[in-house]
């Protein structure tokens, strides 16, 4: 076992802020599928959208989001997310696999037409890269977490000259599956994400109790997700992320 701990971070909402690129390429995949919201710019982030981001936890439910946008029911969505996707899914007789491929080949394309177009889409969280390469100094290692595809996600940390020394993407399987085995490997330090869910699903998770979690608050939060926060969870802000390690709790 390697003994240097590492401090796992999700990818994003934590690190990046993709809002434009979630959205110009939701755009497009639901264009491939005739769906594309022609009312829409695939250049202007929808403030719905940006509001219902923090709902989705897979990128093929941005498509869903992008196609249904158009006189959605913001209300109903929020009150009833699932019940309202899955009526979407079945009136579009959509899978999540056809939406998920039409997602992957949008960026895909985006990224063989025009690699710097694609990157400028996205934009580091302020301080964040230079925080994750001080982690080094302070005698931790930090890796990536992610739902995002292993390809994309290394594409775009290496334009931001970041080099976790761990990365794991969506083929990865389920993150708490994935931090039982990091843990196996060697000591985790904690979990740094913005998905309440996902962190209350690693803290119930056998083996992964003790793992301290760090919801971020730059992230992308649902309005009810600061609040009430169980044991376990901490909220954090960029200035204290830009504290040493020890200070965090
Ligand atoms: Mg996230």
């Amino acid at each position: 076992m390697q003994e240097r701990p590492l401090l796992v971070f999700d990818f994003d909402g934590v690190i990046v802020d993709g809002m434009a690129e979630y959205w110009w390429s939701s755009w497009h995949a639901a264009k491939s599928l005739a769906a594309e919201p022609h009312e829409l710019s695939p250049e202007q982030v929808p403030e719905l959208f940006r509001r219902l981001r923090p709902w989705i936890h897979h990128g093929w439910e941005m498509v869903l989001l992008a196609a249904e946008l158009p006189g959605l029911d913001e209300a109903s969505w929020v009150e009833g997310y699932e019940v309202q996707q899955h009526a979407a899914l079945l009136r579009r007789g959509w899978a999540v696999d056809l939406l998920q491929g039409a997602l992957d080949r949008a960026r895909l394309q985006a990224v063989q037409q025009d690699r710097g177009a694609w990157l400028q889409l996205h934009r580091p969280f302020p301080g964040l890269a230079r925080r994750l390469r001080s982690l080094d100094e302070e005698g931790f290692d930090w890796a990536v977490l992610t739902t995002k595809t292993e390809v994309f996600t290394a594409e775009l940390l290496n334009a931001f000259e970041l080099r976790p020394a761990r990365l794991d993407g969506r083929e990865a399987g389920p993150k708490p599956e994935v931090l039982l085995r990091l843990g196996q490997e060697r000591p985790l330090r904690g979990f740094v994400e913005d998905r309440r869910s996902t962190l209350e699903a690693v803290l119930s998770t056998e083996g992964l109790q003790e793992l301290p979690c760090y919801l971020v608050d730059w992230g992308y939060l649902k309005p009810a997700d600061r609040q009430q926060l169980p044991p376990g969870i901490q909220l954090i802000d960029l200035d204290r992320l830009a504290k040493p390690l020890a200070q965090w709790s």
